[in-house]
């Protein structure tokens, strides 16, 4: 192990009760996307103790971080990243405390030794991943712009790197109709549940005929009023997800027609509306994931990947569209556990989550150095980035 390495492990030892504390905190005060203030402010303050010159409130998001490290000189810029937002109701029932916690250990291991080496090392502090788009948001703000490496780490079931993530959009369809009594005069009406209803029975046929690996889901966010009037109005949300962006557009307006045939065959009038944030696949680096596994196994985490290839939708994968990056995931309990259950919420805040951010916070930091000290690393990086 090359000295450095060893150095930043030992700075992650040094920091194991601050990083526990962060971890345990964020997860003690869950904050919802976009108001994840008192989350923000204390990784802030991790950051600012560790010497990075930090701004709180970046590219319109007043939890959004960008530190740099002051020791900055010629050479590779590698970013790692944390998220801190909690879900409604369950809490930190996607760990997303520990990413946070490793995130900000990772930083602070490198910045222990950032004299020593070359090139610039920044945290981004990139909130609301559970449907805000923060990333996206820092993206659009040139945030990432220079970046030539973005590493971040996710707890789960399993450890796996090089998993990609789905394309999704977001959806939002309203029908306006005419109400009129339902028994009394039915025929005066236009029934705009109904146009919801054969929406859902045009996306179920056309369900055989989707590629493997895509995902339309939805729920009906109103559906009337009183049984005695015929819906006057009526509306749905789904999510379109698929493993390309292209064939996500693709089932987007294959969605669109399944409405307007709706309309059509009702008299519903149709609104159709892409809402939030619509996140692109994963492309995750494979060199660097393999070399985050590496320090991963040597830190005494197995790799254990699942069979099945099912995946959720992430706006790192915006990032990992925009500069090289990884999103590898961390086993920190049983794999017959559910993301964003209760029960995860119970592993984000356990020894084994505990245990699984420290080593993720070792390799984040190995493989952070390994982008800005090893001869030819950041070449190769770049270049399956722009050939694949
Ligand atoms: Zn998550």
């Amino acid at each position: 192990m090359s000295d450095w390495r060893a150095k930043v492990c030992e700075a992650v030892d040094r920091m194991e009760p601050r990083l526990r504390d962060v971890g345990k905190d964020l997860f003690d005060h869950p904050e919802v996307k976009f108001e994840e203030v008192q989350a923000s402010k204390r990784l802030a303050a991790e950051l600012t103790e560790g010497g990075f010159d930090v701004e709180l409130g970046v590219a319109g998001m007043e939890t959004a971080i960008r530190a740099v490290h002051p020791a900055t000189s010629e050479g590779p810029t590698v970013a790692i990243l944390g998220e801190y937002d909690a879900l409604p109701d369950i809490g930190h029932a996607c760990g997303h405390n520990l990413i946070a916690a490793g995130g900000v250990g990772a930083a602070l291991a490198v910045a222990s030794i950032k004299s020593e080496i070359p090139g610039t090392l920044l945290f981004l502090g990139t909130p609301a991943e559970e449907g805000g788009g923060g990333k996206v948001l820092m993206i659009d703000a040139g945030l990432f712009e220079g970046v030539d490496a973005a590493i971040m780490f996710h707890p789960s079931t399993n450890t796996m790197v090089g998993r990609g993530s789905l394309a999704i959009t977001e959806v939002k369809i309203a029908f306006h109709g005419k109400p009129s009594h339902a028994s009394g005069s039915p025929e005066k009406g236009i029934n705009a549940l109904d146009a919801v209803i054969q929406t859902f029975n045009g996306i179920n046929a056309l369900r055989q005929h989707i590629k493997d690996g895509a995902r339309i889901h939805g729920i009906i966010t109103h559906g009337g009023v009183k049984p005695n009037i015929v819906p006057e109005y009526a509306s749905a949300e789904f999510y379109v997800r698929a493993p390309e962006n292209d064939y996500r557009d693709e089932l987007l307006e294959k969605l669109r027609k399944c409405a307007e045939g709706a309309a059509l065959a009702t008299g519903a009038r149709l609104e159709f509306n892409l809402v939030g944030h619509s996140y692109r696949a994963m492309k995750p680096n494979k060199i660097l994931g393999e070399r985050f596994l590496e320090h991963l196994v040597a830190c005494g985490v197995p790799h254990n990947p699942p069979k099945d290839r099912s995946m959720g939708s992430t706006d790192m994968g915006d990032v990992s569209q925009t500069v090289p990056g990884i999103h590898p995931y961390v086993q920190i309990c049983e794999d017959d556990i559910a993301g964003h259950s209760r029960e995860f919420a119970e592993a984000s805040d356990s020894e084994r989550g505990y245990v699984g951010m420290l080593a993720a916070a070792k390799a984040m930091a190995m493989t952070a150095v390994d982008v800005l000290t090893e001869e030819g690393f950041i070449e190769r990086v770049r270049q399956e980035f722009g050939v694949t």
